[in-house]
């Protein structure tokens, strides 16, 4: 394939593609061939199978998307459009694999290159971009979702200078397959993070079964029970929620793309099959219904890829804002969703089985709208900035 081949958006009228570097083309050409030679022939049955790939995770440190917008440490280094670009071709394979390099690089590695000790950094940081080492990060809990404020797990000194951590924590990505934690704990001067190797006594992650989303892709319950950590588990930069914020922020920014990448597989899909498929006698795509459906999905990947693309520009500046991510990732989740369950109607019943994409990308969807922020938390941001007022809490 060559790099004229390829478009950030099928029949990209508004030639978006022009806005993007022959570098940025090629990186996006790379990750892609990837994924159709990696992803695609296998996702229906991994995802009927609840099969994580865990054999890709060198591979995508190949790649170079593993940390890939963080810089030294043996990390890629590339830039924030590229990781958005990466991030946007994996979901269009499938949102379980691009969560993976969003929990391993924006979380579990961009904790340790924000808030890590240099000993830190070298010690994990070269490896989990080899996609030797994997990552998880640990935040929500049983009790504590949306509101992280309310976190009920606890690290005491051990008075020798260590921790000791008790708690409990849900939904959390790659636990059971991760060699370190970065497990988010109250103590007595506030929340601090720390780097748990999961074989530490006391440390039990159990995957979550029966999920009708994200099923190629692991999340689970964790247990610490009397974790006993040293010193130099403590993420020293790290003070307060706004430690695991600004990671969350940097998983949040890749997700803005990565749900474009979700909806532009599904417009394909159904844009092939409506020309293909003949009922009273001609192509779907030839009934007046079936334009404007393909029509209304086109206008908004389109114009979901272009807020992508201005999110990633200004965080190429250095001029990208936590509102400026609310405004992304609420809008582009929420329009990708729709975009997937109308393709799925132009593909009738056939759309419901796992030989097309569209219902695999809406339900993982359904996952990616809760987490890194539930469409009412970003809406809840968005309403502070425009009123300045909180509706966090009532009363
Ligand atoms: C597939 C998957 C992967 C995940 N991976 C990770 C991970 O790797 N690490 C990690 O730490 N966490 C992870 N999470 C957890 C995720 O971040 C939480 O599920 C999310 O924050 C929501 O929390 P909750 O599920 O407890 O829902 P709740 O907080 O209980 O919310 C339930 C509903 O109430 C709404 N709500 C809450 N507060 C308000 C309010 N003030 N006003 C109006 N509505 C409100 C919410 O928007 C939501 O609709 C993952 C979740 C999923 C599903």
């Amino acid at each position: 394939m060559t790099v004229n081949e390829l478009t950030l958006v099928p029949q990209d009228v508004l030639n978006l593609d022009g806005l993007l570097s022959p570098e940025e083309l090629l990186l996006r050409g790379t990750v892609r061939d990837f994924v159709n030679e990696r992803i695609r022939p296998n996702i229906a049955t991994w995802y009927e199978d609840a099969h994580f790939p865990l054999e890709l995770v060198p591979e995508l440190g190949k790649l170079g998307v593993l940390g890939m917008h963080l810089k030294g440490y043996g990390c890629p280094g590339r830039s924030a459009v590229e990781y958005g670009l990466a991030a946007m071709e994996l979901e269009a394979g499938d949102s379980g694999l691009r969560t993976f390099i969003s929990v391993q690089g924006s979380l579990a590695m961009s904790a340790i290159h924000k808030w890590g000790s240099e000993e830190q950094k070298n010690e994990h940081l070269p490896a989990m971009a080899r996609g030797e080492k994997i990552g998880c990060f640990g935040l929500t809990e049983p009790t504590a979702g949306s509101d992280p404020s309310s976190m009920a797990t606890f690290a005491e000194p051990d008075g020798d200078g260590g921790w000791v951590i008790n708690g409990a924590k849900r939904w959390i990505g790659l636990a059971s397959v991760a060699q370190i934690a970065i497990i988010w704990a109250n103590t007595q001067e506030g929340v601090r993070g720390f780097i748990v190797p999961t074989d530490t006594p006391g440390f039990v992650a159990t995957p979550i079964g029966s999920k009708l989303s994200m099923r190629a892709s692991i999340q689970c319950d964790i247990r610490l029970d009397t974790v006993r950590l040293p010193a130099t588990a403590l993420l020293p930069g790290a003070r307060g929620l706004s430690g695991p914020f600004a990671c969350l922020n940097e998983a949040r920014y890749g997700i803005i793309w990565g749900a474009m990448g979700a909806a532009r597989d599904s417009y394909e899909t159904a844009l092939e099959y409506s020309k293909e498929r003949l009922q009273f006698g001609k192509p779907l795509a030839g009934y007046q219904l079936t334009q404007e459906k393909l029509v209304n999905m086109l206008l908004e990947i389109q114009k979901g890829t272009l807020l992508a693309l201005h999110t990633g520009r200004l965080k190429d500046a250095g001029a990208l804002e936590p509102v400026h991510v609310s405004v992304g990732k609420l809008n582009n989740v929420r329009e990708a969703i729709d975009i997937c369950r109308e393709a799925r109607t132009i593909l009738g019943g056939n759309g419901i089985t796992l030989d097309y994409s569209p219902l695999r990308h809406a339900n993982n969807l359904e996952s990616v709208r809760t987490y890194e922020g539930t469409d009412e938390v970003h809406t809840l941001i968005l309403g502070q900035h425009i009123t300045g007022i909180s509706a966090f809490r009532q009363g």
